[in-house]
């Protein structure tokens, strides 16, 4: 059952009030198929999707940045990305009811915290509002404020439901001091499942992208982190972004070396404590996050 179907069908069992705007944008919704017409249909890759109409299936639910797609763009797409933006922004997509089911489970969560107790160690400052304390968070180059229902980004910028989601869980984690130590997804406990997706996602869509590229590759970085100096270790890069004020990731990069045989090669490293901040999940997520940023076309 589709989503306008079950909408209308609930519509006339409990005869609840819709107002015309509401029944606009159902109507209107974009779907899967309506994006994937705008892609390329080349299924080159470049996005970390294995095809055009998956990319264009995630983005619809809000799971990928259509940003993404290096292909996409134009003035033409804007119309349609506007109704995007407002039906995500309403919680209406093909996941609406797992998103609504976690957000409903992480809002009973996030009662339990005592945001001037965790404010600290969450890198994060109080903000007395009538309706309680709320949390100024850093979220790579924006602030958020985070009250127990929802999160508003105070710099202006978009943030996707399921960005929301990962912000929660930052919070109910409430973060520890990193070790200091770095390793890969490989050396965290029962990650088997989550090394595949963040190669395919993340690591190989980027060296894809900026192979035989590393000024543009320093540029992206110098946009969303900042570059670490590891010269000893052969490294071409090495670069850091702080997802939230206690969540580094750090990304390697070794450019291709075509004479040689060798290819370009990305791989992301984390604080050996860092499953004390976030579970793995959310983890992949946040590479996915950097990754999309670090694609947008410039
Ligand atoms: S990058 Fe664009 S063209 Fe390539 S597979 Fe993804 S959606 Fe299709």
């Amino acid at each position: 059952m589709d989503g306008i179907y079950r909408f209308h069908v609930s519509f006339s069992i409990h005869g609840a009030t819709l107002h015309s705007r509401e029944i606009g944008i159902m109507e209107k919704r974009v779907a899967p198929l309506e994006l994937y017409r705008c892609t390329p249909k080349t299924n080159c890759g470049e996005c970390g999707r294995p095809t055009c109409f998956a990319f264009a299936t995630l983005v619809v639910t809000g799971q990928q940045n259509v940003s993404a797609c290096p292909y996409l763009g134009g003035k033409e797409l804007e119309p349609l990305l506007e109704r995007l933006e407002e039906q995500l922004d309403r919680g209406v997509g093909v996941s609406r009811e797992g998103f609504e089911k976690t957000m409903e489970f992480l809002r009973g969560e996030i009662e339990k915290c005592d945001f001037r107790v965790v404010a600290k160690s969450l890198g994060a400052k109080v903000e007395e509002r009538a309706d309680g304390a709320g949390l100024v968070l850093p979220y790579f180059n924006d602030k958020l404020l985070v009250t127990r229902s929802d999160i508003e980004n105070l710099s202006g910028g978009d943030l996707s439901a399921w960005e929301k989601i990962l912000v929660f869980n930052y919070v109910i984690g409430g973060a520890s001091e990193p070790s200091g130590t770095w390793v890969g997804m490989e050396s965290l406990p029962n990650s088997v499942s989550k090394i595949k997706s963040l190669k395919a996602h993340c690591e190989e869509r980027l060296s894809r992208l900026y192979a035989g590229r590393i000024d543009s590759f320093s540029q992206a970085v110098s946009k969303w982190g900042r570059e670490v100096s590891l010269k000893d270790e052969g490294i071409d890069l090495a670069a850091q972004f702080a997802v939230f004020p206690k969540l580094a990731i750090r990304l390697l990069f070794w450019d291709e070396v075509q004479e040689e045989g060798y290819e370009c090669r990305v791989k992301f490293l984390f604080d050996s404590r860092v499953l004390q901040v976030l579970d793995l999940e959310s983890l992949l997520f946040a590479c996915e996050q950097i990754t999309d940023r670090l694609s947008v076309k410039r």
